[in-house]
């Protein structure tokens, strides 16, 4: 075999690093950009770009390495991607990126640290922003002078995934003074496809409380990751198909299921007494949380599989002067208490490669159940609201 060289030549362990960072990116972006994806079977159907892309530098770096490169997409996405783990691959990672075991597709499906990586190929919060929806309801909110409706909105998709004829003509009828509000729920959920349900039915799963398409052999299960690492999963609850309405996909994955996390920790933090306030001015931060005698915290909640690839995503907290009314004496940043029970050197990762983090020493790194036990607990009922 003649040794041509593909692309360009990489040197050092910073750059070859990177350069498997980037292939690990497009070929879980090219994965997860199938659409209508069915499994390894159905190949011939066109795939993303990325998936030619990464396949292209891939092989570069096995012929580089002097091992066998994927002969082709099928053999990458059913033999490497489907049973090969990626730390086989013949390309080097940084051991906090934890690699080693992680396979991009599970069951014919994108597991979550495909998802994440292919997340990281573009920028997670612009591609919430890029829903057009979400930032059209995020400018009428801000024009109107009614952040408080966002956050409603958005209240109302994590709690809803389906919907049936009557509840969603209440729901559109929920906010009589915004005109915009009925066409806001009319573009977050759809009829219900053929792919969704099942004997005339929709499934709503019992532990994340998203409907669940059926899988090709006809069983339901949901493939959420915490919903998976559950024993005690309760079955799904079946709705009548006909006539309801389905939060659209992308809802699901990038409002509804982040927002469960956020809303638990809310309510728990209600329990004891506190006024919560969920995502204030438009989103700059997940919750603000106040105790009659003076407590009072911020919170960004983050609900994510790889530390190495969050600790990118940390934000800079808002700082808002004492004559606001969101001004908070501390802030969190809160992730949930299973992730690190996954993997033990989840906080030791974070901490070590958030740049933003060592930038704001003043921002707490907990866990969920920590912060809740730290917070005052007044023995009475507080509330969880969407405004000032
Ligand atoms: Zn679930």
């Amino acid at each position: 075999m003649s040794l041509t060289q593909f692309g360009p030549v990489y040197s050092g362990r910073a750059s070859a690093v990177r350069a498997g960072e980037v292939i690990l990116s497009l070929v879980a972006s090219g994965l997860v950009g199938m659409r209508g994806w069915a499994g390894v079977r159905r190949l011939q159907q066109p795939y993303d770009r990325s998936l030619q892309l990464g396949l292209d530098r891939l092989a570069a770096q096995c012929v580089q390495a002097g091992s066998s490169p994927p002969v082709g997409v099928a053999d990458l996405v059913g033999v490497w991607c489907a049973e090969r783990p990626v730390d086989s691959w013949p390309l080097e990672f940084d051991p906090d990126a934890q690699v080693s075991g992680e396979r991009l597709l599970i069951g014919g499906e994108p597991s979550e640290f495909c998802q994440e990586w292919a997340v990281e190929a573009r920028d997670v919060v612009a591609e919430v922003h890029e829903n057009a929806l979400v930032k059209h309801i995020k400018d009428t909110a801000a024009q109107l002078g009614r952040p408080e409706l966002y956050a409603r909105w958005r209240l109302f998709v994590t709690e809803h995934a389906v919907l049936g004829p009557d509840e969603f003509l209440a729901a559109k009828n929920a906010v009589l003074d915004v005109p915009q509000w009925p066409t806001w729920l009319e573009e977050s959920y759809g009829p219900v496809t053929v792919e969704a349900s099942a004997g005339g039915q929709v499934a709503v799963c019992g532990g994340c409380g998203q409907w669940i398409a059926p899988r090709a052999n006809g069983r339901v299960r949901c493939r959420v990751w915490r919903c998976v690492q559950r024993h005690d999963l309760p079955e799904p609850t079946w709705t009548e198909a006909q006539g309801a309405r389905l939060l659209e996909p992308e809802l699901v994955r990038f409002v509804a299921l982040p927002g469960r996390p956020e809303l638990d920790l809310a309510r728990r933090l209600a329990a004891r007494g506190a006024r919560v306030v969920l995502y204030p001015k438009l989103d700059a931060l997940d919750l603000v949380a106040f105790w009659p005698g003076g407590h009072s915290i911020g919170v960004d909640v983050k609900d994510w599989h790889s530390p190495y690839l969050l600790a990118r995503r940390i934000k800079t907290f808002p700082r808002w002067g004492s004559g606001d009314p969101h001004a908070y004496r501390r802030g969190y940043l809160v992730v949930p208490r299973d992730r690190l029970r996954a993997n033990r050197s989840y906080m030791k990762i974070l901490t070590q490669r958030s740049k933003a983090l060592q930038e704001q020493p003043h921002i707490e790194v907990v866990c969920d159940d920590d912060l809740v036990a730290s917070c005052p607990d007044l023995g009475v009922m507080g509330e969880v609201i969407c405004g000032p």
